[in-house]
């Protein structure tokens, strides 16, 4: 059995201050393990005060060009050369509101790996394709668009996040054997290419985790973790969550 790194990352979204910076900081170097990844994606503004905190850090999106006349993007390389180490490509309101297309979500993994950054890519059906029993179709074909324009191997350096669109902000989080069954078919679509790989891939979930939900949740032997998005906001409940994470290796 190959063993998978555990992960608890944190979406801040459009929110958070230098303060906040500095609250969650202190909460999470005494949480600290070598048992978890603890990562954190604050918007760009608070990217270089994260990182100087010491707090491994992440940032929302990233454009898939390289550097030119792109009005308010901003470049993987500069992201890399502060210190980052990870991007969140494919977020559902990165999908939806800004309309980022399936390939363009594949760009954006292709050049955050060009520089050296870690992807977390995020896939996630809505709760009318749930309603219709399209969550398979729906993540397959996002999982695809990567694996077709960069092949199955270059899933080995990134980490998937399975998001339910209708658990993202909603208090309606995927119930434990919900989203397992979800996280075994990511590993068993990916397996059927590499099974080395789909064993060693870290793979989290994400929708509405809080820390009463999130031990169950982590138990789960195909969930490596969970990306947070309102609950990273809040150093107690964050760091109960990460604390949660400990041991279910
Ligand atoms: C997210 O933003 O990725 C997320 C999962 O948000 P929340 O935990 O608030 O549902």
């Amino acid at each position: 059995m190959i063993a998978r790194k555990t992960m608890v990352a944190g979406n801040w979204k459009m929110n958070g201050s230098l303060a906040l910076v500095e609250q969650l900081a202190d909460a999470i170097n005494n949480v600290k393990s070598s048992e978890i990844d603890i990562v954190l994606f604050p918007p760009f503004p608070l990217v270089s005060a994260m990182i100087a905190s010491g707090v491994t850090t992440g940032t929302q999106t990233v454009s898939e060009n390289t550097p030119g006349a792109f009005t308010g993007e901003v470049d993987a390389q500069l992201i890399k050369e502060l210190g980052a180490q990870y991007v969140l490509v494919g977020h559902s309101e990165r999908r939806s509101i800004y309309h980022e297309s399936n390939d363009t979500v594949a760009a954006k993994f292709a050049r955050a790996q060009q520089v050296g950054l870690t992807p977390i890519l995020c896939v996630g059906e809505s709760e009318t394709e749930q309603a219709n029993g399209e969550t398979e179709q729906v993540v397959a074909a996002q999982l695809d668009a990567v694996i077709d324009k960069l092949g199955v191997a270059a899933l080995k350096d990134s980490v998937i996040a399975y998001e339910p669109v209708w658990a993202i902000g909603t208090g309606k989080t995927a119930s434990p054997e919900q989203a397992q069954h979800v996280h075994k078919f990511i590993r068993d679509k990916i397996a059927k290419l590499n099974s080395d790989l789909a064993q060693g891939l870290t793979i989290l979930y994400g929708g509405s985790v809080n820390e009463k939900n999130s031990e169950l949740l982590f138990a789960q032997t195909d969930i490596d973790g969970g990306l947070i998005g309102g609950a990273s906001l809040k150093a107690d409940s964050f760091t109960a969550i990460c604390n949660s994470a400990k041991g279910t290796v």
